[in-house]
């Protein structure tokens, strides 16, 4: 089967080009572009995204938020738009796209809805990135064909001991005769409900401190209970659940990568999916000032509109350009990523601002809509309650000022 995935976004079916340079390229032949230009397939992309986003997604979305459940049509939805598997090979059945289309896929879902679009981020940038750049051969045939086209997958790391401080984890894994055993629990796993396959972080020899973690492909199917799912202040159609591991087999051939690498696994990837989180907030933000801006060019007081008094006027400029810079730095995150240049201060700088500016921006969008903004009527509410998570998952305000400072600060000590 070659993806249909590429048909869906209306993409020959052949292997599509990665957008990716090395640095000495971009050196010698540079055609500077600005940070908004995106190739062609990134653009149909970003198209056919939208257009999923408000025919499929955008009438599901009260309910799922009411009801805190993820409609099943709209995972399969996914799925078939070949959303699920972006970056991977078209040998394994993906879309095999840049990151930049990942990152493009995750803002435009988080315009309509914020939790199908963590569901996407964490099925991309996590869970098949780790498979793809640290899995055995065998465990990349095995996997990253069903995450990318039928598998929800989830990312197992914090605890209820161990969040910013991740490495304090206490789930083990015991190496006996062909398997692991595994033992523990895992706290606030995005996706969970819904999924078939976890990538858990254990440690195998806690002797050795962070240096004994170990990450393992774990099927549902071994043993893996959900204990608990989260009610939540936003997000709620994403399920986040307790995960128990009760004297779990899982076979050797199913360690990730080497054992002992958990840990630097953990913090390569959590470097990068920190851009997702910043492009889910971007996202976020837009979609709340898309809805705000024309009420306040229809409601009239003073018989006038809303939107022409000056008081408003400087605040709707003043948000308009804050989102800018939030999609700047996550798109200039993204491009450094994907040219293989440093970028994990840039990444931090872009999730912790996107995630300030969603924030402010959704509460704004309350605020200029007044009575109507504060009631579920028009959704931006929604958008004020899903932002807060921003400030919170893969590495926390602070972990992401630590990241910056330690940065920073190297270039002058
Ligand atoms: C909806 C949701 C989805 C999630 N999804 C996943 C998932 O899929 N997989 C997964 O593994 N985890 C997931 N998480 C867990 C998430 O990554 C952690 O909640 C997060 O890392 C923070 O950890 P904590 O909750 O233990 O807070 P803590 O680490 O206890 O932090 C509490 C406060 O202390 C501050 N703090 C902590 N250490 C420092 C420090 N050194 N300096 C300054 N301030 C500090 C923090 O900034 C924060 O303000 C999810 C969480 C939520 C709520």
């Amino acid at each position: 089967m070659l993806r249909t995935a590429a048909r869906s976004f209306g993409l020959a079916t052949r292997a599509l080009p990665k957008r990716t340079f090395t640095h000495s390229a971009i050196a010698r032949n540079a055609i500077p572009a600005s940070l908004q230009t995106f190739t062609e397939e990134e653009l149909m992309l970003k198209e056919s995204v939208a257009r999923f986003a408000q025919d499929v997604i955008k009438p599901k979305v009260n309910e799922m938020d009411e009801t805190e459940h993820m409609d099943a049509s709209i995972i399969k939805g996914l799925f078939d738009q070949g959303l699920m598997g972006i970056e991977t090979e078209a040998e394994y059945d993906g879309s095999n796209c840049s990151f930049t289309s990942a990152i493009i896929v995750i803002e435009e879902l988080a315009k309509v809805d914020p939790s199908v679009s963590v569901l996407c981020d964490v099925q991309n940038t996590l869970v098949g990135t780790v498979v793809r750049k640290y899995g055995s051969e065998a465990l990349k045939s095995r996997y990253l064909p069903k995450l990318a086209t039928e598998s929800v997958g989830s990312f197992c790391l914090s605890e209820s001991g161990s969040g910013s401080d991740a490495f304090a984890l206490q789930t083990r894994a015991v190496e006996k005769d062909d398997h692991y055993v595994l033992n523990g629990s895992k706290m606030w796993i995005t996706n969970s409900g819904e999924a078939d396959v976890f990538l858990v972080f254990a440690n195998v020899d806690p002797s050795k401190g962070y240096k004994g973690i170990t990450c393992f492909v774990v099927d549902k199917s071994m043993g893996v209970q959900i204990a608990k799912k989260e009610s939540k202040l936003g997000i709620r159609a994403s399920s986040t659940c307790v995960l128990n591991f009760d004297d779990i087999k899982v076979p050797k051939e199913n360690v990730l990568g080497e054992v002992g690498k958990g840990y630097k696994y953990a913090i390569e990837i959590l470097n990068e999916g920190r851009i997702g989180i910043a492009a889910q907030m971007i996202g976020l933000a837009q979609g709340a000032y898309d809805i705000a801006l024309p009420y306040l060019f229809q409601r009239k007081q003073f018989n006038t509109n809303i939107g022409d008094f000056q008081g408003m006027q400087h605040q709707y400029a003043q948000i308009a350009v804050e989102i800018e810079a939030a999609r700047l730095l996550t798109y200039n995150a993204a491009r450094l990523k994907e040219e293989g240049r440093n970028f994990i201060k840039e990444a931090a700088m872009a999730k912790l601002y996107a995630s300030q500016i969603a924030e402010k921006a959704a509460s704004k969008a309350i605020e200029w809509c007044g009575g109507v903004g504060f009631t579920r009527e028009l959704g931006v509410e929604k958008f004020y309650r899903d932002a807060k998570i921003g400030a919170i998952y893969e590495g926390t305000s602070n972990i992401q000022l630590q990241t910056i400072a330690k940065l920073v600060s190297a270039q002058y000590k």
